[in-house]
């Protein structure tokens, strides 16, 4: 088993009858590149630059912010890197900026791309240390923004890219105003990429960090999983790209699942990358419809994942 796991690590990600899903890996940063090429990843689907703002006295310069953003965009010459705006807020509060005023409820206070509204010289800074980086290498960057809730929003990021020379922007799908008016969104912005866990945090008012509410973070939650549909829909209309980058593109079942909701690539920790490629290639894409259409004809996340592991017959 795990010389197949192994055999599988490599090469990019297809169902058995050859419709490609780039598999790409969730970083934090030039850290976390290592293990993203270990693990045979295609490309960058999620780069999380708070890490670089968090726990400092001072916002990283822009010359600092360059060389960590061509340091992971060396790493992947010719592939895809998706680099996030500054996600910052809630669970993830920046020392050299605190809050405006007074935030009863954080996750839904200030964050995210939000931030950018009140201190704008921060996304300027980032977008143009992210063209300087982009301009040296042939990687091909998308820049996406965090907590997008409305088309406007993504109209105005995509403007702020397009002015620093970043010509690829897109918007997470991660609060449920934007997977219900997907469409709109996807005529403003070049891609989407699904948040699953904000977006299961917001659609079912339970709070992420919360373990006692674990059961309504489930990814397998038939609406959640409608959801996801909408975006991809959504998308399509337009033609645009909609991957998956939260944590549910990392469960085998689920990312066949999300494949034949519309799903078109899926980013994850890197260790999870084999066993998805495997999963993957061991199904066709009409198998990853019938489990995604039997899953959201279920009533709970237990028949959902039962539904569709029905359909999904190399799975073990
Ligand atoms: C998400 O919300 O699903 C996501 C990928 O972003 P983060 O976990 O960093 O909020
Ligand atoms: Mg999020």
């Amino acid at each position: 088993a795990r010389a197949a796991v192994l055999a599988a690590s490599t090469g990019v990600g297809t169902t058995a009858d050859g419709h490609a899903v780039p598999l790409l890996a969730n970083i934090g940063g030039p850290g976390d590149v290592d293990a993203a090429l270990e693990y045979g990843a295609e490309g960058v689907g999620l780069y999380r630059t708070e890490f670089l703002f968090l726990g400092r006295k001072e916002a990283p310069s822009a010359e600092e912010q360059e060389a960590a953003y061509l340091e992971v965009l060396k790493a992947f010459p010719g592939g895809q890197v998706v680099v996030r705006t500054l996600d910052a807020g809630a669970d993830k509060p920046l020392a050299f900026l605190p809050p405006a005023g007074e935030e009863p409820n954080p996750a839904l206070g200030e964050r995210g791309s939000r931030l950018f509204r009140i201190h704008p010289e921060l996304m300027a800074e980032q977008l143009t240390a992210l063209a300087r980086a982009a301009s040296q290498v042939s990687a091909r960057i998308q820049v996406m923004a965090p907590m997008v809730a409305t088309a406007e929003e993504a109209a105005r990021f995509a403007t702020a890219c397009r002015e620093a020379g970043l010509p690829s922007a897109g918007v997470m799908v991660e609060i449920p105003s934007a997977a219900l008016r997907a469409s709109d969104l996807a005529a403003e912005v070049a891609f989407f990429s699904i948040g699953t866990n904000d977006l299961a945090q917001y659609a079912f008012a339970a709070d992420r960090q919360l373990g006692a509410l674990a059961a309504l973070q489930d990814a397998w939650q038939p609406a959640l999983l409608d959801l996801v549909a909408m975006a991809a829909a959504g998308a399509a209309r337009y033609g645009r790209p909609c991957g998956v980058c939260g944590e549910a593109a990392g469960d085998p079942v689920l990312a066949c699942v999300l494949v034949g909701l519309g799903v078109t690539s899926l980013s994850m920790a890197p260790p999870s990358l084999p066993a998805v490629r495997a999963a993957l290639a061991r199904h066709t894409q009409q198998q990853c419809l019938l489990a995604a259409q039997a899953a959201r004809a279920a009533v709970s996340p237990d028949r959902a994942r039962a539904a569709a592991r029905s359909h999904l017959p190399g799975l073990v």
